[in-house]
């Protein structure tokens, strides 16, 4: 009973507090953004308390951004986890229900199988019509049910093969949604580092050269300071999206963090990649952003751009680092641009 008011006491305590810092930091008190900020009070999860902590240490800012960020990291992820593992107990459970299913069937079957053996022997032996008859009419009625006992069995694991079907669907639509970013809809940091890591592992496999493109969208802040964050949202989902419309489907858009992003080009040298490039900011400079409910149309938004291709004696971090570097001159040079790593050696 104490322990259950200390707990009482402290997490009201805790409440109050997250509360009034939610309120000063202006951060909207929504259930999923309240979750962080309390857990992180409550200390019940170590790696969101090193994250916040590390984050203070740097004086980082405390907003709905950020918020947003590490719920995504330390809770939106866990719960599509927590529905995976959901899914493979559910596998587990089809998959022991088609055991059973087979196994049952398999019994039924040795069963009549060993009826039908011992009519056949009492045939052999049988003295008279009476008996043949018996016999015969015993026959029939174990081949109908052996029939259908299959057939039961049939239909059951007919809708044991659609459930595992749906099964399978799910589990992979649940893996997709894992490596996908929720705002944009592009594939998210997780994504990259893994696809960076097949693309370099063939080239230095087969030689097979990738380009990287890392872009970022110019003066975003301003925009969001002036428009607000949600239609800053809304132009950020534009922008994705025109940049999905005019990329190739072996090319590998992902957004990098915030407005940064990144493409992965395969098989693509650095001079096929710089045409890329140039088309996608040619098409976001143009792309008129449209609001979806008002059809309010807001100036134009601009990206910059910087380009590296895989080379020998690379690292995974070392050609994303060249892109960045040709990034940052192309804001240097007045944002609008492209820049590749070329430039940077012309610098
Ligand atoms: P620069 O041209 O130098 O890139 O200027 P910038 O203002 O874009 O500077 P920076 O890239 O450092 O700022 C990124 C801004 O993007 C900060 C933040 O306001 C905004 N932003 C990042 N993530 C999101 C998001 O998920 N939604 C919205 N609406 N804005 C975001
Ligand atoms: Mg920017």
């Amino acid at each position: 009973m104490e322990a259950e008011q200390d707990l009482f006491h402290r997490t009201s305590d805790i409440a109050r507090s997250v509360l009034s810092f939610m309120v000063q930091n202006r951060i909207p008190v929504t259930p999923n953004y309240y979750t962080v900020w309390f857990t992180y009070r409550y200390g019940s999860n170590e790696e969101l308390t090193r994250d916040i902590r590390e984050r203070e240490r740097r004086n980082a800012p405390f907003n709905q951004e950020v918020t947003e960020e590490l719920y995504a990291r330390y809770f939106g992820d866990k719960e599509k986890q927590r529905i995976i593992g959901l899914v493979q107990t559910e596998a587990a459970r089809i998959l022991q229900e088609i055991v059973e299913t087979a196994l049952a069937g398999l019994a039924a079957t040795t069963e009549y199988t060993q009826e039908l053996q011992q009519y056949s022997r009492d045939l052999r032996e049988a003295r008279g019509a009476a008996d043949v008859k018996r016999i015969v009419v015993g026959i029939i009625r174990v081949t109908v049910k052996l029939e259908e006992s299959n057939a039961l069995l049939r239909a059951k694991f007919a809708v044991i093969a659609e459930e595992s079907a749906n099964l399978k669907k799910l589990v992979e639509q649940k893996e997709e949604e894992l490596l996908k970013d929720h705002l944009t809809d592009l594939y998210n940091r997780r994504a990259l580092d893994k696809k960076l890591c097949e693309f370099y592992d063939e080239f230095q496999k087969n030689g097979s050269v990738f380009s990287v493109i890392m872009f970022d969208i110019d003066l975003f802040k301003e925009f969001n300071d002036q428009y607000g964050h949600r239609i800053g949202d809304e132009a950020l989902q534009i922008v994705s999206g025109s940049v999905r419309e005019n990329t190739k489907g072996k090319d590998f858009t992902a957004r990098y963090g915030g407005d940064e992003f990144i493409i992965l080009l395969p098989l693509t040298p650095l001079y096929s990649g710089a045409v890329v490039a140039e088309n996608l900011r040619k098409v976001v400079s143009e792309k008129k952003l449209k609001l979806k409910n008002t059809g309010e149309l807001l100036p134009k938004l601009s990206i910059s751009l910087g380009l590296s291709q895989v080379r020998s004696g690379d690292t995974v971090e070392s050609v994303v680092e060249r892109a960045d570097a040709a990034l940052a001159l192309a804001k240097q040079f007045g944002r609008n641009h492209v820049k590749s790593e070329l430039d940077l050696a012309l610098r």
